[in-house]
């Protein structure tokens, strides 16, 4: 069985909605990346799904359909997600073949929609009808970390639910589950997937940040930077050398004071760097010239 941490007030008010049957069949449930939208999504057609829910509402785990879902085989669940970029109509029209239908096991039936701001426009059209007019005993669960991309005509029929970042304590025993700990938990901004993807590229950082002077580390920062492809690997990329810059800063109190002062200073330009990403644009593009300034200096 799935299970997320966190969320309890959401959660709650979702099983008490559908306990007294007045769960909306559109729901949409965002919140920043890595948080457990997923999560709390999946929960949540378990506990549609299940058979012999426990009182309080939530999934039996044991149960012919929560066995079925466990493999993922479960007739009456359905997964809509981008293919590439974009959710694309042919998916839509796929799952709306069975909507005519009563749900194969149980009563309810469930469509869980990832990445929702990825809707092709006409695919979106699609769904509209069935999201205005659900069949009895479907539901359709949206999930988005960019609630503003969500096409208005999807958000304005489905009911809105917000998970908030998640607390540090809740992140320290998600992260300790993976066999990971951290003195930074507030670097995080409550996301366990950053974290993650954090440690990854921490751990190929630390040789960099013990390099002597400047100008090496600058150059093997480049070099490193001019291996990553996508915008969202040269911001963890950055985030990862920021922490792994403060492990080294705070964690060897006898650094002599002119490297001290170097490495805040190359801080300082990575924060820079960073913050002037923008959407959209070529990141590399972006960096080699602030990083060439920088080496000037
Ligand atoms: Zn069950």
């Amino acid at each position: 069985m799935p299970y997320f941490l966190g969320h309890q007030a959401t959660w709650q008010q979702l099983l008490s909605l559908y306990q007294k049957d007045h769960l909306p069949h559109g729901l949409l449930i965002t919140g920043p990346q890595g948080v457990g939208k997923s999560l709390v999504g999946l929960c949540l057609a378990y506990a549609l799904l299940c058979q012999k829910p426990q009182k309080n509402g939530e999934a039996c785990g044991t149960c012919g359909s929560c066995q079925l879902m466990e493999k993922e085989e479960h007739p009456d669940f359905y997964r809509l997600a981008p293919e590439g970029t974009l959710i694309k109509i042919d998916a839509v029209r796929e799952i709306q073949k069975n909507l005519n239908f009563s749900p194969n096991m149980g009563k309810n039936r469930v469509i869980l929609i990832q990445e929702s701001e990825s809707f092709h426009r006409s695919a979106a059209n699609a769904l509209l009808k069935n999201l205005e007019e659900a069949p009895q005993n479907t539901y359709f669960i949206l999930l988005s970390s960019a609630a503003g991309r969500v096409l208005p005509t999807l958000r304005s029929r489905c009911h809105h639910f917000r998970l908030g970042p998640l607390s540090e304590e809740n992140l320290k025993e998600i992260l300790s589950k993976q066999g990971f700990q951290s003195k930074n938990l507030a670097f995080y901004q409550g996301s366990a997937s950053l974290a993650l993807k954090l440690k990854e590229v921490e751990d190929q950082i630390p040789d960099l940040i013990h390099l002597q002077n400047k100008q090496q580390l600058l150059s093997e920062t480049v070099h490193l930077l001019k291996n990553l492809n996508s915008r969202e690997e040269v911001k963890n990329f950055l985030l990862a050398l920021l922490l792994s810059l403060h492990h080294r800063l705070t964690q060897n109190l006898n650094l002599e004071v002119e490297e001290r002062f170097s490495l805040l200073s190359f801080a300082q330009r990575i924060l820079e760097i960073k913050d002037s990403l923008r959407l959209n644009t070529n990141a590399k593009i972006q960096i080699t010239p602030l990083m060439m300034h920088f080496e000037d200096q």
